[in-house]
């Protein structure tokens, strides 16, 4: 399962991932992170089953977490099944069936944004 950690400096002093992988013994997989002088947001993956137990931690760390499910929505009126989000995702999240109809693999998503600029129907957005 996908979390996105948002966390502030002045909130989470020590290295938030480091100690929710001691203190739960879950291995974490950082997708994603942004880290900046006052604030940062991580994307990790979890196995489904320690994820209420990683979320947990992470907020007694003092951070804010967001489970992310179907984090890109596809507009199916808008789509038509162009290809060009197939091409710029790093992660291969997209793929033509065998109707040729898009087809996406959520759980692939780092959620990069490149399908969203790449769109040219404006098809794809971010879940809020
Ligand atoms: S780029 Fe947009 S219109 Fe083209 S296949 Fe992807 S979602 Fe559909
Ligand atoms: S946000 Fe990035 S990783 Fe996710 S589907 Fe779009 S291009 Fe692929």
């Amino acid at each position: 399962m996908k979390l996105m950690v948002s966390f502030s400096r002045k909130k989470v002093s020590e290295p938030i991932i480091a100690r929710a992988v001691m203190d739960t013994g879950v291995l974490i997989n950082v997708e994603r992170a942004r880290i900046e002088p006052t604030e940062g947001d991580v994307l990790i993956d979890v196995p489904d089953e320690s994820a209420r137990t990683v979320c947990m931690k992470m907020r007694e760390l003092g951070a804010t977490v967001s489970v992310l499910r179907d984090a890109i929505i596809r507009d199916e009126d808008e789509c038509v099944d162009c290809g060009a989000c197939i091409s710029v995702c790093p992660q291969e999240a997209f793929s033509f069936d065998s109707d040729w109809k898009l087809s996406l693999d959520q759980p692939r998503c780092v959620l990069c944004g490149r399908c969203i600029q790449a769109c040219p129907h404006g098809a794809l957005s971010l879940q809020k």
